[in-house]
């Protein structure tokens, strides 16, 4: 499965900063960002791709954590489905990367007993592509197209009688002595994810049978996550230090997986014993992991509105240029999860940063600002 970033070098804001209260030194709004830029990106890197890291990836329904929505209607579908012999409705599952929705659908394909082919939407460039994974189905197999708002109109328009009807229409042929030819497919179902329900075309949206949406999870079940991630590689963790580690990982089960790791090579390099709430604090401050999981762009994206704009509304294109993120990615990556913790919301008139906003990176909220005068 390839994941592409969006990541782009930071620039320089345009303008210079306003002068504003600020009551704590050290707030890190340098133009640089820090080593923690990387390990709190939701998207997997190179070697999260790689084979040994599905160890750690849920098996079965009953280890994977959270989601309760999503896996009550998950588990009444594959029931039903398996009582009546048929395959399950194709799935359209939404939210920020890391969430876990390649995991729901490897799961589902190890609940269903049958086999799950991932593949991305920027790998099926080419009709072709599409084609050869759709003829190389057996029945009943979930087939998992990630970042399926980026599917090409050709192989939408192939997907579609495929979806519906289990038909692949070939066209064989050019111009005037062009056939279209049907060729039966098996049955099977259509898991495809996206970060981006708005941008898929309603054609598509309409093929699927159920549409879920992945929320961020709460510190508690993050800690669970990491409570059996360090079992996985047998390390040994306290509660307090899953919570630790919990509190700083974004609301993402990727994020805490990769911050346990990190925090692993520190203990095994600094102390002896398990990784209790100081190592795992201690190593995270060293990784320059924010307590509440921001990263760089983050706290940039709301010392901006803060320090320029009085606390916004700002709009969008001015805090990607602020940033040098693309506006996309402020959308889909960094504004969920600033909107989760209640750091920002989104207003008609722009982005508005909020009085926990401004307390987190030390300054003194707006409405505090006039006690502080009177
Ligand atoms: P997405 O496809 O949404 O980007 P993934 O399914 O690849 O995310 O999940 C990223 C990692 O997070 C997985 O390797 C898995 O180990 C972990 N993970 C995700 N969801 C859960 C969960 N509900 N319970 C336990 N671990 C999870």
């Amino acid at each position: 499965m390839a994941i592409i970033s969006s990541k782009k070098q930071p620039q320089e804001p345009e303008g210079q900063p306003q002068e504003h209260q600020r009551l704590k030194k050290g707030v890190n709004s340098s133009p640089q960002p820090p080593p923690a830029q990387n390990l709190l990106q939701p998207q997997a890197a190179a070697d999260e791709l790689l084979k040994q890291e599905e160890s750690i990836r849920p098996q079965r329904f009953a280890d994977y954590i959270g989601q309760k929505d999503l896996k009550d209607v998950l588990d009444i579908a594959i029931k039903a489905a398996k009582v009546r012999g048929e395959t399950l409705d194709h799935l359209l599952l939404y939210g920020p990367p890391g969430l876990g929705k390649t995991t729901m659908s490897l799961i589902l394909a190890a609940e269903m007993g049958v086999e799950c082919k991932i593949t991305s939407a920027p790998a099926l460039e080419r009709p072709r592509d599409i084609v050869g994974l759709l003829m190389n189905l057996q029945p009943g197999d979930i087939l998992f197209i990630d970042e399926i708002h980026r599917l090409s109109r050709m192989t939408e328009e192939i997907l579609y009688p495929a979806m519906e009807d289990y038909r692949l229409d070939i066209t064989i042929g050019k111009g005037s002595s062009a056939k279209t030819r049907s060729l039966p497919l098996p049955r099977f179902t259509l898991v495809g994810a996206t970060t981006r329900m708005g941008a898929l075309t309603s054609p598509l949206r309409d093929r699927f049978g159920l549409i879920q949406r992945l929320r961020f999870y709460e510190p508690d079940e993050l800690s669970q996550i990491v409570l059996r991630t360090a079992q996985v590689l047998q390390t040994a963790l306290t509660d307090d230090g899953a919570e630790e580690i919990a509190r700083r990982s974004r609301g993402t089960p990727r994020i805490a997986n990769r911050l346990l790791k990190r925090v692993r090579d520190y203990a095994q390099v600094k102390v002896s014993g398990p990784i209790t709430q100081s190592v795992a604090a201690e190593a995270l401050e060293l990784f320059q992991v924010d307590p509440c999981g921001l990263d760089w762009t983050d706290r940039r994206m709301l010392s901006v509105m803060i320090e320029q704009f009085n606390g916004g509304p700002v709009g969008l294109e001015t805090m990607a240029a602020a940033t040098g993120e693309d506006t996309q990615t402020i959308e889909e990556v960094y504004e969920p999860y600033l909107m989760q913790i209640s750091y920002l919301q989104r207003t008609p008139r722009g982005r508005v940063a909020t009085p926990a906003a401004y307390k987190h990176l030390g300054f003194t909220p707006p409405n505090e600002q006039l006690s502080l005068i009177l």
